[in-house]
C-alpha cells in the first residue's frame, strides 16, 4: 500500500547533472520548515498548493476571469489575484492559453512519481546516476519521503536526499539505510545570525550533522554564500572549524545568484528581495582554500 502514499510534489526535474552524481532525476517536495532570505525556490516553502502568477507572460486576454469561481481575479490590478479570496483551485490556470497561471504542487502516489523517475533508467547506469529528491525540505513530508526512497532501493537506484537537516534525529537515522548520500546544507554556524536569515535555531541542524558524520554516512555539506552574510571572516572561520571538527569529506560551495527573487512576485510569498549582490563563481573560488583539509574535496558549485 505504500505506493499509494500521495505526496505534494511541485517539479520533477529530468536530465539533472549538479545534485548528485552521473545524471539524475530530481524530485521536489513542497514545503519548508524555513524561511531562508535567499531561497532560491520559494514557491517550495508553503507545504500546501498555491497560485502563481507570471504577469510578463500574461497577454490580458482575459479568460481567467470569468473561470474564477471565487471573483478572486482583477484584471485591472498589477498583482491580478486577491490571495484572501483564491482558494488555489486552480481553475483559472486551466484556461489560461499562456501559460501565465500555474498551480504549483501536485498531489502524486509513490507509484506516479516512480513511474517517471523509472523512465530514465538506461540514463542513470550509463552515467552512475539515480534519483534525487529535494524541496523544500523534502523530510517534512516524511511518510511519502520515507516511502518514496524505499520504492527507489527496491528498484536499485542510488539516492540522494537534500534536506536542511531540521528533523527529529531519529527520523533522520531511519533514513540512513535508504540513502547513499545525503545532501545537508549548512547556513551558518553563529546561532543568532542562523536565526535572524532563516527563522530557526541551528542547534538540531549541527547536532544532526555531527552525528550523521558520527555514522560515518556520505554527507555532502553545502554551503550557500551569501555576500556580507555569512561571508565575513569570521563567519567563514566558524564554518570551516565547524567542518574540520566533523572531519567533513566533500563540501559544495554555492554562490549566491538572485533566481529565486524573480519568482516572488508570482507566489506572493511575503518574502523580500535580499540587497546583497551576486557571488560570482570567481569569488567564490577564493573563498574556497579556505576549506581545504586533507582527504577533503572542496568544489564551487553542485555536483
Ligand atoms: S486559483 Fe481558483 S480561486 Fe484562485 S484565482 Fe484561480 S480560479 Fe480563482
Ligand atoms: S487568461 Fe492568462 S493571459 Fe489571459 S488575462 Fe488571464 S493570466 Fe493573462
Amino acid at each position: 500500500m505504500a505506493g499509494h502514499i500521495t505526496g505534494k510534489v511541485f517539479n520533477i526535474q529530468r536530465y539533472a547533472v549538479h545534485d548528485g552524481p552521473g545524471i539524475r532525476t530530481i524530485v521536489f517536495l513542497k514545503g519548508c520548515p524555513m524561511r531562508c532570505d535567499w531561497c532560491e525556490n520559494p514557491e517550495s516553502i508553503e507545504p500546501r498548493r498555491q497560485l502563481a502568477f507570471y504577469s510578463p507572460k500574461c497577454i490580458g486576454c482575459g479568460d481567467c476571469q470569468p473561470a474564477c469561481p471565487r471573483g478572486a481575479i482583477d484584471l485591472t490590478r498589477a498583482e491580478r489575484i486577491d490571495r484572501v479570496r483564491c482558494d488555489n483551485c486552480g481553475q483559472c490556470a486551466r484556461v489560461c492559453p499562456v501559460a501565465a497561471l500555474k498551480l504549483i504542487g501536485e498531489d502524486l502516489t509513490v507509484e506516479d512519481v516512480l513511474a517517471q523517475v523509472l523512465r530514465d533508467r538506461k540514463f542513470y547506469e550509463r552515467s552512475g546516476g539515480g534519483v534525487t529528491i529535494s524541496g523544500g525540505e523534502p523530510t517534512l513530508q516524511y511518510d511519502f519521503l520515507y516511502a518514496l526512497l524505499q520504492a527507489c532501493k527496491d528498484e536499485g537506484l542510488h539516492t540522494v536526499l537534500e534536506t536542511n537537516g531540521l528533523v527529529a534525529w531519529e527520523k533522520l537515522e531511519q533514513l540512513t539505510p535508504l540513502v547513499d548520500i545525503f545532501y545537508l546544507d549548512l547556513k551558518s554556524i553563529d546561532p543568532a545570525l542562523h536565526k535572524q536569515h532563516t527563522g530557526v535555531s541551528n542547534d538540531l541542524i549541527l547536532s544532526n550533522a555531527r552525528k550523521l558524520m558520527a555514522k560515518k554516512q556520505a554527507v555532502v555539506f553545502r554551503l550557500p554564500l551569501i555576500p556580507g552574510i555569512n561571508t565575513t571572516t569570521a563567519q567563514l572561520e566558524l564554518m570551516a572549524d565547524f567542518l574540520n571538527e566533523i572531519k567533513a569529506k566533500e563540501v559544495h560551495l554555492l554562490p549566491y545568484h538572485k533566481l529565486g527573487e524573480n519568482k516572488l512576485a508570482s507566489i506572493h510569498s511575503g518574502l523580500h528581495p535580499l540587497p546583497v549582490p551576486e557571488m560570482s563563481r570567481g569569488e567564490a573560488e577564493e573563498l574556497q582554500k579556505l576549506f581545504h583539509a586533507p582527504g577533503r574535496r572542496v568544489i564551487v558549485g553542485g555536483a
